[in-house]
């Protein structure tokens, strides 16, 4: 019996394995940080056989209530990714699963590897609707991929969506694969309308780096990209500095920053209450964008999110905040569940890359609705 995580994306240490029902391990750290929570594995050797595998660091972990009726995800084709058995008791995560075949990878959620979203951005740039754009490099030198679609012209609204600022929430990228299906299909009539009046600038993987090492949050260099946006460093965080960068110089009249949630079961979005420019408009706008989300899928909700920041106890270095303060504009996180969604449970699957990806589709409705009201609210 064997386990491994040199792979893409991969987290894991072995401690100690003396037989199926005694196979311990632990989750290591983000590089250069503390953060750790993402899991990504193989185990081989133990079809059939009933394993008991346990998690022995998982009360150490960045986000205790993550565990809490949480079920891991296991595959066999690595297409497919299925709920088994798992518990949290006395700080030590336990996963009972019996393998129908001789390797099984078991993570966190559905990874969403590099080789994937270079995959995307190739499919992306055949449409005659979109370029490639690239911003720059990572810590470690890799490309940072920008997506524009649409003709870009003076008149156009500019609306940015940037996805996994933390690498391990790969629903974010399961949410882009729906939503730019659905913007370059030409036979789609909501994207046709959205981009009569607007242009979009699109980062599918902020975090390229991170994910490939199998972090939860950090980038190569350590750093938590949503707690950089009042400083980014070129340096440290070369991913916030040159997406800031590009957005100053395009303008931004539309933000969303798309996110999974470790602790909640429910999809919600958090806006920009607290930030010193708040005002009526602005919420307005915001609920006028939820009521239209909400109504396009039902699984996002209303009910359940962050608590309200306090008025101008925003923190800026978290990028909704600051881009909503800086270009005074409609600007949102949006937070799919690890866990499942309450409201619509799925006992098998659980959350899973499809529903990202049906959400990021219905996303498109709202975008719609949002970019109606900002043009007859100009005009
Ligand atoms: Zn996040």
């Amino acid at each position: 019996m064997k386990i491994s995580a040199q792979f893409d994306g991969g987290n894991i240490e072995v401690v100690e394995i003396k037989g199926p029902q005694h196979i311990h391990l632990k989750i290591r750290n983000d590089s250069n940080a503390e953060f750790k929570q993402w899991f990504y594995f193989r185990l081989q050797g133990a079809e059939g056989q009933s394993c008991h595998l346990q998690i022995i660091n998982a009360g150490e972990t960045s986000y205790q209530e993550g565990w809490q009726d949480y079920q891991a995800v296991a595959s066999y084709d690595r297409e497919e990714w299925f709920r088994v058995p798992t518990r949290f008791e006395n700080g030590i995560l336990s996963i009972e699963h019996s393998p129908d075949f001789n390797d099984v990878y078991y993570a966190y959620f559905e990874p969403y590897s590099h080789e994937r979203h270079l995959n995307l951005v190739a499919f992306a740039q055949q449409s005659p609707l979109c370029k490639v754009e690239d911003l720059g490099l990572t810590v470690e030198k890799r490309d940072i991929n920008m997506l524009v679609v649409g003709e870009p012209d003076k008149s156009k609204l500019k609306l940015w969506i940037i996805a996994r600022q933390h690498c391990g929430e790969t629903m974010a990228e399961w949410f882009m694969e729906g939503f730019l299906s659905r913007l370059l299909d030409p036979s789609d009539a909501v994207a046709r309308s959205i981009l009569e009046k607007a242009v979009f600038y699109i980062v599918p993987n902020m975090n390229i780096d991170g994910g490939i090492k199998g972090n939860l949050r950090a980038n190569a260099a350590g750093m938590d990209l949503n707690r950089q946006w009042s400083q980014p460093s070129l340096e440290k965080s070369p991913e916030v500095y040159l997406v800031k960068q590009k957005m100053q110089e395009t303008g931004v009249d539309f933000f969303l920053d798309v996110h999974g949630d470790e602790g909640l079961p429910y999809v919600f979005l958090a806006g920009c209450e607290g930030i010193p420019s708040y005002n009526k408009k602005h919420q307005e706008l915001e609920n006028h964008f939820k009521q239209a989300f909400m109504q396009a899928s039902p699984e996002l909700q209303g009910q359940y999110g962050y608590s309200k920041d306090a008025p101008g106890k925003a923190n800026l270095n978290i990028a909704a905040p600051y881009i909503g303060e800086t270009f005074r504009c409609l600007s949102y996180t949006l937070e799919m569940p690890f866990k499942d969604n309450k409201n619509l449970a799925d006992y098998e699957f659980g959350w899973s890359s499809e529903r990202s990806a049906k959400l990021g589709e219905a996303s498109l409705e709202a975008i719609l609705a949002a970019v109606n009201f900002i043009v007859d609210s100009r005009s």
